[in-house]
């Protein structure tokens, strides 16, 4: 049993996928492991003179359709197996939207909030150094994730170009606009998210207009989501971060919570009813949007969900029980590796900008992104369709598939 559950889910779901598309029992057992899994000490000079030694992993799992390609987190409760787990989901993520990546990610266990930006800088600096000899534009292509930011990336970048002699802003995606990020990045995940809702309504036939929305954590992900969905007339009725959340039926002004949580760090004292983390997951809404922490829908509040559509801004907020239970309730749910594609697909934009020496208009981006995620949904409601299945196994048939082509294709060598 891994130590939250979270790999074993990501293996039972692999296993369940196997069987699903008659997969090889040798590709399985190729695809079950990591190629490779790195971890790393990272001493780190604190700001009262003392010297704090951190542990960061790097986990590669599978590189067959291109490059290894995932964020990194810094999170108290980062484990091996849960970058392993998400090292994992990447290489579905990026096969299910047919970008040339396979899948990796990495995380350092600290507790970022009590860290000054000089200790972070210090502690990113040394782990990318530690790292540095697994990663490259044509190895492992780093981008933020919980916790780290485009400033985060711009740190990575400047000592690996560093240590190679050249500048390398292909090394990461997720970075400032002016040292190669790409435009619509900062909001890619959420913007992307928000077009996978779109069709998801029209799926379950639910108009956008009013439709109501309830959103679990608040920074990258769950703050520009809430934004793109007002925007596109949604009412976002709940919001919450680590320490709980507020609910206004009549929806909440997402730039006022935002603009009120950034100067005071929390939402209590925003004119709106204070609510827990769990009142938030069973609201009666239309639309559900987890965007924090994994295993955040489990068996024992699965039923409790009201929402008719819940769409995993976060990885593996699902536990494999809690999806059944959604499942068997009529929830549709728009499994994590699509939902939240859109950062991966616009960081693959950024990382094409970068080769290629270019910087593509905010419109040029936004519009490959709505094709391709839009194309990957109406590929995993077809295979879907096909399968007879529900989407997340769909999307994982169609993800697997492609990976285990590729894999086979290539061969075992020797
Ligand atoms: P973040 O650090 O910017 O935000 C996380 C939010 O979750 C914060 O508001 C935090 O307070 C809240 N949170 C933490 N623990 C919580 C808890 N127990 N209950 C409720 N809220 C809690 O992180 P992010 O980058 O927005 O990532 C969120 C999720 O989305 C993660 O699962 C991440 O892997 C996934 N994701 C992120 C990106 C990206 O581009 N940043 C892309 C794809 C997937």
């Amino acid at each position: 049993m891994s130590q939250n559950g979270f790999l074993d889910s990501v293996m039972l779901q692999l296993e369940k996928t196997a069987k699903i598309i008659d997969l090889s029992d040798d590709t399985l057992e190729f695809l079950k492991h990591p190629r490779r899994a790195l971890t790393v000490s990272v001493p780190t000079r604190m700001d009262d003179g003392s010297l704090h030694t951190f542990t960061g992993y790097r986990v590669q799992h599978n590189d067959a359709r291109g490059p290894y390609k995932g964020g990194i987190r810094y999170h108290p409760n980062v484990t091996l197996d849960e970058v392993t787990a998400l090292a994992i989901l990447m290489t579905w993520k990026c096969a299910v939207a047919d970008i040339p990546y396979g899948g990796a990610k990495g995380g350092i266990i600290c507790n970022p909030n009590t860290l000054s930006v000089g200790e972070k800088e210090r502690m990113t600096r040394r782990y990318t150094t530690m790292i540095s000899p697994l990663i490259g534009p044509y190895e492992d292509i780093l981008a933020p994730d919980v916790s780290t930011d485009a400033q985060t990336m711009a740190w990575i970048m400047d000592t690996f170009s560093q240590i190679n002699g050249h500048q390398t802003p292909e090394v990461v995606t997720g970075k400032p606009i002016q040292i190669g990020g790409s435009e619509g990045r900062e909001e890619a995940t959420s913007r992307g998210l928000t077009f996978c809702v779109k069709e998801a309504m029209k799926l379950s036939q639910i108009p956008e207009k009013g439709a109501t929305v309830a959103i679990q954590g608040f920074v990258n992900v769950g703050s520009h989501a809430a934004q793109l969905l007002q925007e596109n007339g949604y009412r976002i009725i709940a919001i919450s971060d680590s320490a709980g959340g507020i609910y206004d039926a009549d929806g909440i002004d997402v730039v006022k919570a935002r603009t009120f949580k950034q100067k005071t760090r929390r939402f209590k004292g925003f004119p709106a009813k204070e609510i827990t983390n769990e009142d938030l997951l069973a609201l009666e809404c239309d639309v559900l949007v987890p965007a924090a922490l994994e295993n955040q829908l489990t068996r024992d509040n699965a039923n409790d969900v009201k929402a008719k559509i819940v769409a995993e801004g976060a990885n593996g907020p699902t536990t494999q029980d809690g999806d059944e239970l959604l499942n068997k309730n009529g929830v549709l749910v728009v499994p994590d590796i699509l939902a939240n594609s859109g950062g991966v697909i616009v960081s693959y934009l950024e990382w094409v900008q970068n080769l290629h020496r270019e910087h593509w208009r905010v419109e040029q981006v936004n519009t490959q992104l709505e094709q391709r995620i839009t194309t990957s949904f109406k590929d995993v409601v077809q295979e879907s369709k096909i399968l007879g299945t529900h989407l997340r196994s769909a999307a994982n048939a169609l993800a697997v598939k492609r990976v285990a082509d590729a894999v086979e294709l290539l061969g075992v060598w020797p």
